[in-house]
């Protein structure tokens, strides 16, 4: 995605009120952000534990969705797996995420929910090479990896319409 500053990202925010959006805390490595490798731009508010992020990018504007993660973990002797970037992990690195829906369904306490990364950081995952494409070459393990990231920009965007839908 393309490099957006600290405004442009409280603007593209459509679920929560420009207070909330005021009041958000930018990640910690804002400054080091290699934006040309993200497909999404996931993070947890580092100054409210249960507050987090989705900002990408839909037809070259960014959209960001406001969430907010469920506060009891699920079992690490389980494994499951995030909706987003379909990576499978310990349960416990997988939250359930709610978010507000917009406008008058948000109003009247209207979510959508969501299995994902805790961490929310499900674009360097989809850059990794899955274990079934490690033992091909060079140019089929970039293709699979740009399989993975093109599943989450797709997933993104089918979640970002349910949080929009009116
Ligand atoms: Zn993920």
């Amino acid at each position: 995605m393309h490099a957006l500053t600290e405004a442009a990202i409280r603007r593209s925010l459509v679920n929560c009120s420009r207070s909330e959006a005021a009041a958000l805390a930018l990640p910690r490595d804002f400054a080091e952000l290699d934006w040309a490798s993200l497909d999404v731009l996931g993070w947890r508010d580092p100054k409210a534990e249960l507050r987090g992020y989705l900002v990408h990018e839909q037809d070259g504007e960014p959209i960001g969705i406001a969430l907010r993660a469920a506060d009891t973990k699920m079992s690490s002797r389980r494994s499951a797996m995030c909706l987003l970037c379909h990576s499978v992990q310990s349960a416990d690195a997988i939250s359930l995420f709610t978010a507000r829906r917009v406008g008058e369904a948000g109003r009247n306490g209207n979510t959508v929910g969501t299995y994902v990364c805790a961490d929310l950081d499900c674009a360097s995952r989809v850059r990794v090479v899955p274990p079934s494409a490690q033992h091909l070459d060079d140019e089929l393990q970039a293709l699979a990896v740009e399989e993975q990231a093109a599943g989450l920009r797709q997933r993104l965007r089918a979640f970002t319409a349910d949080v929009t839908r009116r």
